[in-house]
Formats: C-alpha cells, sequence, structure tokens
C-alpha cells in the first residue's frame, strides 16, 4: 500500500507553524479586544504555490481551513491532500469553471453580476453555493468586485437567487496603504456587510486582513482572515 506518509510532512517543510499560529492567535485575541467587535475570528491559511505538505502542515497544526486563490491549482492539488481541510476559493473566477465550486467550501472572490449569475445556476442544478461578495472598498481599479456604491443594487438582485447563500463580504486593501486607509478600506467593506445583513443575506462574514494587515482588520470586525506569508514564510 503505498500512500502518502504522514510522517514525511509533519514537520519537515514548515518547522515553525505551530509557533507561529500561536503568535497570529494571540495577536488576533489581542486585536478583537481593541477593537470591540467581540467576534470569532477564522484563520484560513493561504496555501497557493505550496505543495500539498502545505495543506497537511496546516491542518496538522490545527488548521481546517485552507485558501487557494487559483482554482487550477486548488484542484491539482486536492487529491495529493489526505486530511479532510475545507478548501476556500478566495481568487478570481471564470465563469466557465463555476462546476468547480462544488469542491469547495466557501467561495470568497464573487466579483461581477454576470458571474453571480453563472454561479446561481449551479447552484440551481446542485446545491446553492456559499459565497462572499468581493467588495471593491479600497477603489483600485485594477481590483475586481463590486463598489460600494452598486452593492444596495446588487444586493437586492442576490437575494432572488436560490442558488447561492451569501455570507457575507471579502476585501482586499492596496498593499502600500497606510494604518488610517486600511481602517477606511476595513470600515467601508464592514457597512457593506452590514447592508447585505439588512437586507435579508445570512451575511455574517467579513473576510479581510492578509499578513501585513490583519491586526487592523481585526480590529474593524473581520471574522476571516486570509493568511500565507505569516504563516509559511515568503513565497518564491
Ligand atoms: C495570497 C492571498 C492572501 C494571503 O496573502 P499573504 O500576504 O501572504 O498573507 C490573501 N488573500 C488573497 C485573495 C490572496 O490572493
Amino acid at each position: 500500500m503505498e500512500r502518502p506518509s504522514r510522517l514525511n510532512c509533519k514537520v519537515m517543510p514548515f518547522p515553525e507553524l505551530g509557533a507561529r499560529i500561536a503568535d497570529v492567535r494571540s495577536r488576533i485575541q489581542l486585536a478583537v479586544t481593541r477593537g470591540g467587535y467581540g467576534q470569532t475570528v477564522m484563520i484560513v491559511a493561504v496555501t497557493k504555490t505550496h505543495g500539498p505538505e502545505a495543506v497537511m502542515a496546516a491542518w496538522e497544526a490545527g488548521l481546517a481551513d485552507v485558501g487557494e486563490n487559483r482554482v487550477q491549482e486548488a484542484i491539482a492539488k486536492m487529491p495529493q491532500v489526505t486530511v479532510p481541510v475545507r478548501w476556500h476559493l478566495i481568487g478570481h473566477l471564470q465563469r466557465n469553471k463555476v462546476k468547480s465550486l462544488g469542491r469547495f467550501a466557501m467561495f470568497h472572490a464573487l466579483d461581477s453580476a454576470r458571474l453571480a449569475d453563472a454561479v446561481n445556476s449551479f447552484g440551481l442544478d446542485a446545491e446553492p453555493v456559499d459565497v462572499l461578495v468581493q467588495v471593491n472598498a479600497a477603489r483600485e481599479t485594477t481590483k475586481g468586485g463590486f463598489s460600494i456604491e452598486e452593492l444596495p443594487g446588487e444586493s437586492a438582485r442576490l437575494a432572488t437567487m436560490k442558488g447561492m447563500k451569501v455570507h457575507g463580504v471579502m476585501t482586499m486593501a492596496r498593499l502600500d496603504a497606510d494604518e488610517r486607509e486600511l481602517r477606511e478600506t476595513f470600515s467601508a467593506a464592514r457597512g457593506a456587510r452590514d447592508g447585505l445583513l439588512s437586507a435579508g443575506h445570512p451575511a455574517t462574514e467579513l473576510s479581510m486582513g492578509m499578513s501585513g494587515d490583519y491586526e487592523i482588520a481585526v480590529e474593524e470586525g473581520a471574522t476571516i482572515v486570509r493568511l500565507g506569508t505569516v504563516l509559511f514564510g515568503a513565497r518564491e
């Protein structure tokens, strides 16, 4: 019986992972206290560009949620992973690939009305898809997602779609934003999430914060942080 040995990947590739997670968790706890939202925060371990051993290492270290930004890369990795992690798709999805959403626990990047239509028809045929609406709260022309202004209209349309469940909002801040701008971006995303909630969506989640800005994101109410570098080190 040739099976990939779990022992092989236990501590070897990411020896500091346990300590890094412990540090991140305590920083998150402190940020929750400072921010005052009292929320529970889930860590999604972003394993993009790393092999399946990063996913196994995350699981061994107590993280059950992993994130990938490219669907092909994620699907190639899945068969090599022998632990029952939940896969999150955190990057853009082409409309002709919506069927692959059946493999993911959550899709964080619902970024256009046309993609919503495609996801909805897939979800009507299969199971309702669990999604987060990507909001371009930083107003970057290079980033996808709905603007804060167009979200209320789209929210009403999404509410009629039985093929998906809108669990909240995902956003990304500008990489070189200073603290004031980070807070503006993150609080705009929080407002967008609250708007979805008021419109009747089960929108309790706020996916924001990466390695460089997660503490501020948590202070601003993040319920999901997506962390790669701070857990696994710099990517190639
Ligand atoms: C890569 C990526 C992350 C993680 O970035 P780090 O800075 O390495 O923590 C988070 N979210 C998305 C959408 C990503 O593509």
